[in-house]
């Protein structure tokens, strides 16, 4: 087992308030939450990120996900739900142990999305020329 809070946390050799778990994959509250009930989707087996995880376990973990996203909205009455994945460092992951963040939303709660530009002329064709080249 690599080096890993989110294995430990799997292995119950870190406390964690678990909310949910299914054969492959175990929920738990962030601890340090964007609002109340924050949780976090994870495969109890160490994959660092999407791109290395196996397609059934990524199906259940967005399964997991939205049981999680209803009971946010049936307990604690979120209004709306983000789900987030940060992969690799670049993009904000922190532990790199794949996770899916869960994040109850409010009308109150005053957060806003990420900021957005504009294309320059031309390139949204390009940039979609590019991916079609690769997909
Ligand atoms: P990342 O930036 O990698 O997507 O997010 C990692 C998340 O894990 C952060 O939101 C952070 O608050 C959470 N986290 C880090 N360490 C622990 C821990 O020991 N226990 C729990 N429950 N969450 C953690
Ligand atoms: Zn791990």
């Amino acid at each position: 087992m690599p080096d890993c809070i989110f294995c430990r946390i799997v292995h119950a050799q870190l406390p964690a308030a678990r909310v949910l778990e299914t054969p492959g994959v175990l929920a738990f509250l962030d601890i340090a939450p964007v609002n109340y009930g924050h949780t976090l989707v994870i495969p109890k087996v160490h994959y660092p990120n999407l791109l290395e995880l196996p397609d059934e376990l990524w199906t259940e973990m967005g399964q997991v996900s939205r049981r999680v996203a209803q009971a946010l909205r049936a307990a604690l009455y979120a209004q709306g739900f983000n789900i987030g994945m940060n992969n690799f460092e670049a993009a904000g992951q922190v532990v790199f142990h794949a996770h899916i963040h869960v994040i109850p939303r409010y009308f109150s709660d005053g957060l806003k999305l990420f900021p957005q530009e504009s294309y320059k002329p031309g390139d949204l064709e390009k940039t979609a020329a590019q991916l079609r080249q690769v997909l």
